[in-house]
């Protein structure tokens, strides 16, 4: 579902952030991204989602290759992707259904639709009971259920998740991580990038970045 082939990524000459890496993620897996800050696991997760380019290799997302998409063909891509990013803040002035609302708003849905869908979504986070309370006031964890809710109410099949625990308690981290496996468990490719060990699940598949190289999980 998700194949990486010799890629390299360099901002710069001063900045290489992969160096020749190559993976492959089946349907329905969930993969650990583990290293150091600056490692390059967002880089990764963003050329999955065409936000960045290889500078050399081949991404493959369902066989499409990611360095030849057209601008134009990108949305069609990130629909069947849910983006857990940091830079992704909630809406300040719009309560938590609102915001989980958003995607489906923008892609057509019906107000009545999309409010159905936003609750369920709500619903497998643990969060329906705060739908008409604003994103601050809810905790960091509950907040990044919330965006979690909303990454996913949209169906895809693949979720994306930088750093999801990061600035959390332990007790925060493990709800936003079960809200992920829950997904997981019906059938969605997951992705979760870390810099914490404490957080890796010992069961599951880690690929493991050191500056921009792979140093395990590649099979
Ligand atoms: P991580 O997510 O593991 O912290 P990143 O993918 O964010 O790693 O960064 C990997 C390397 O690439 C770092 O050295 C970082 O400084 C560099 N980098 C990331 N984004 C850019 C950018 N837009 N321009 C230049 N260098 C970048
Ligand atoms: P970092 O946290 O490493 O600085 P971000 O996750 O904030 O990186 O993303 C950097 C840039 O990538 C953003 O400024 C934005 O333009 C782009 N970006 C990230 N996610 C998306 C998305 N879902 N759709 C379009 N552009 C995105």
């Amino acid at each position: 579902m998700i194949e990486f082939q010799s890629v390299s990524k360099e901002y710069s000459a001063a900045a290489v952030a992969l160096l020749d890496v190559s993976f492959s993620v089946q349907k329905g897996e969930l993969v650990y991204l583990a290293g150091p800050s600056g490692a390059g696991k967002s880089t990764l997760l963003k050329m999955i989602a065409a936000i960045e380019r290889p500078s050399a290799g081949k991404v493959l997302v369902n066989g499409q290759d990611i360095g030849k998409l057209k601008r134009a063909s990108v949305p069609f891509l990130r629909r069947n992707l849910g983006l857990i990013f940091q830079h992704q803040r909630l809406l300040g002035d719009r309560s938590v259904l609102a915001n989980t609302m958003l995607p489906l708003l923008v892609t057509g849905a019906s107000n009545m639709q999309a409010e159905q869908r936003a609750r369920a979504a709500l619903d497998k986070v643990g969060l329906l009971e705060r739908a008409g309370a604003r994103p601050q006031e809810l905790s960091g964890g509950e907040q990044q259920r919330v965006s979690i809710a909303r990454a996913i109410v949209n169906r895809p099949q693949i979720i994306l998740a930088d750093e999801p625990t990061a600035n959390l308690d332990r007790a925060s981290a493990d709800r936003v991580l079960d809200a992920l496996r829950a997904f997981h468990s019906v059938g969605v490719t997951c992705m979760i990038s870390t810099h914490d060990e404490q957080v890796l699940d010992r069961a599951a598949r880690v690929i493991r970045l050191d500056h921009g190289q792979l140093t395990g999980g590649a099979a």
